[in-house]
């Protein structure tokens, strides 16, 4: 498999072609970014810790039924992908009370939920990903009813084989964001799944363990992120 040119630098990956036009590059960097870009900075062996993390999770979530983009890990840093169609939606699941989620609503941080909950933001960063429903979704065409529903159901999927493999860890999930595409007009689950992208927390201690420690600039990050990793075995 050969790499070819770069198609897109973000926040935290870049992104490149390969020979294969159903396949991609993707490379995990050591930026860390906030607040839609707002606060920069960097976490450093992050992009190994996210790299490794996302595909060993991917492989589980497969195992249970859940289709991602994962093909093969070629180094710490780049994983070869199934290039797909990203839906804009970032799609949140929550067990437990935290950020955006305990600020909009004046709920305290760690208030265990009565059930996991689902929501979307549109991906547009010049918009500040906004909070929208299924049927924005649909009236803006970003996706359609099936689509969604299939995207419901493995998002939740996902939490019930999440929230039990992390706490085999001594981590609790609080909350998530998840991103789908389409490959070959069938919805798979893409992107990543780290500490970037999770809240967890200490089961016991409830000390945070993700990008939380950057955003709020708690210290101790790159630990947090060795101390996932080193709990998950990887
Ligand atoms: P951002 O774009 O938010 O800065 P990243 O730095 O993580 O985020 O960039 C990775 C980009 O690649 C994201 O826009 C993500 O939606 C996209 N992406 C992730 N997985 C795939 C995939 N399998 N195929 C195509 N695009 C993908
Ligand atoms: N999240 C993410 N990318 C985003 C926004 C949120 O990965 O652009 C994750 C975040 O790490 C957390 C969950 O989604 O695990 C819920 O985030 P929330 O809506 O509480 O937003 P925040 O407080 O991070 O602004």
């Amino acid at each position: 498999m050969e790499k070819l040119e770069q198609l897109y630098e973000g926040k935290a990956k870049k992104v490149f072609a390969t020979s294969d036009p159903d396949a991609l590059i993707v490379d995990y960097k050591d930026d860390a970014t906030a607040f839609n870009g707002q606060k920069k900075g960097t976490i450093v062996g992050k992009g190994v810790i996210n790299n490794r993390m996302s595909n060993h999770v991917m492989q589980i979530l497969e195992k249970e039924g859940v289709p991602t983009h994962y093909i093969k890990e070629l180094s710490e840093r780049e994983t070869l992908v199934k290039k797909v169609s990203i839906v804009p939606l970032e799609v949140i699941i929550r067990n437990v009370a935290a950020g955006s989620f305990s600020k909009k609503l004046g709920i305290e941080e760690g208030k265990k939920l009565l059930c996991p909950t689902i929501e979307f933001s549109y991906k547009d960063d010049a918009l500040g990903d906004p909070f929208i429903n299924d049927y924005y979704a649909l009236a803006l065409g970003l996706a359609t009813r099936e689509e969604i529903d299939t995207i419901k159901k493995y998002a939740f999927t996902v939490n019930r084989v999440l929230l039990k493999y992390f706490e085999e860890c001594g981590i609790e999930l609080i909350d998530f964001k998840i991103e789908f595409g389409r490959y070959h007009d069938r919805i798979i689950l893409a992107d990543e799944i780290s500490p970037d992208t999770c809240r967890l927390w200490d089961i016991k201690t409830h000390e945070k363990l993700d990008k939380d420690r950057f955003r709020r600039d708690m210290g101790n990050v790159e630990d947090a992120y060795k101390e996932v990793f080193k709990r998950l075995g990887l």
